[in-house]
């Protein structure tokens, strides 16, 4: 990849890098991050990463302490270089846009099909599962050593966004490179553990408000859960600890694509996360609200009440699928 040799350029031309994501870090944004974080630390660098959201609990684990910066706790330091990971668009890094100096480069790395190619250089491409998969591409052309830290991390990248190797982005070379990221030391079963096994009783009660939302829609083709600020409240649970939630609507059996609605950011205002299955593209319903994704899993926000907000999306939705029959 000819963008790889000007990255390695720069990398080795500057001194003083940021690292950044997208608001509500996930598994891919944070995962990427750390790997990237330990890669430019080994080479002497000085780093630190800077996220408009907190860390999900889940992925505490692989974060080393006092790197992460969240808003508006930011670092003194000037970056020169500005990694923005897992991104499709500058406006999606959120508020941490403001610690970014104007004459800063930026490196934009992505798989997102809407990706703006908004840096100074861009490695973005949407056939591959995970951001994480093309570090890990771009790490082996540098010839970086993959220590064991990068490994977690990068596994955390590819088995989030494939969701434990379950959506059809689990392709062979995403198999190959979690089977190589494992030969590097990768702690699959640490990540297993912190990641999928490790429920707080608090999200397991918060788990049984959702599940009683549950509705379906249109010949049962969509189905509907809710996460209010009551329910957030009541069972003393984060919102940034409820993306996994998007994962029940979907997985009804016949039901086309799910969602789950959260009021999670400003008064009347609600985020929403769809997954879909059987070829229908939910990336082009978002894109009509503002957001975007990928074609199984995208989401936006929405001005209103979630009541409202979830009769506007039911209403686009069917559309769409009216005109795929
Ligand atoms: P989630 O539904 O878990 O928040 O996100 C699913 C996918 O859609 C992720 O790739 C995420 O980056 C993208 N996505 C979610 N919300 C938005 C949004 O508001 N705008 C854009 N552009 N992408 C979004
Ligand atoms: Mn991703």
């Amino acid at each position: 990849m000819i963008q790889v040799s000007a990255v390695y350029d720069i990398i080795k031309r500057y001194y003083r890098f940021l690292i950044t994501t997208h608001v509500r870090a996930d598994g891919d944004a944070i995962g990427s991050e750390v790997a990237l974080y330990h890669a430019l630390k080994n080479m002497g660098k000085s780093v630190c990463i800077v996220n408009d959201s907190a860390v999900p609990q889940i992925y505490k684990f692989i974060v080393p302490n006092s790197v992460m910066h969240i808003y508006p706790e930011l670092p003194k330091e000037q970056a020169e270089v500005v990694f923005a990971l897992d991104c499709p668009t500058l406006d999606r890094i959120g508020k941490t846009r403001e610690c970014i100096p104007k004459d800063a480069k930026i490196i934009n790395i992505d798989h997102h099909i809407s990706n703006e190619n908004f840096g100074n250089i861009n490695i973005v491409t949407d056939d591959v599962c995970a951001t994480g998969e093309i570090l890990l591409s771009i790490f082996k052309e540098m010839k970086i050593n993959i220590s064991p830290y990068i490994a977690t991390a990068l596994y955390v990248a590819i088995v989030t966004d494939t969701g434990r190797f379950t959506h059809t982005n689990t392709t062979p070379e995403a198999l190959k490179a979690a089977a190589f990221l494992i030969e590097c030391g990768a702690r699959h079963n640490e990540v297993t553990k912190n990641v999928y096994n490790t429920n707080s009783f608090n999200l397991i009660q918060l788990n049984a408000h959702v599940l009683n939302t549950v509705k379906l829609h249109f010949e049962n083709r969509i189905a509907t859960v809710w996460v209010t600020k009551e329910m957030l409240e009541k069972t003393k649970v984060d919102a940034i600890d409820t993306q996994e939630l998007a994962d029940i609507p979907i997985s009804i059996e016949g039901v086309c694509v799910g969602v789950l609605l959260r009021e999670m950011t400003q008064p009347n205002w609600v985020k929403v996360s769809m997954r879909s299955r059987n070829g229908f593209d939910v990336n082009n319903v978002a894109k009509k609200f503002g957001g975007g994704g990928h074609k199984y899993a995208a989401g936006c926000e929405i001005q209103g009440s979630i009541v409202e907000v979830q009769k506007f999306i039911l209403a686009e939705l069917e559309k769409a699928l009216l005109q795929k029959k």
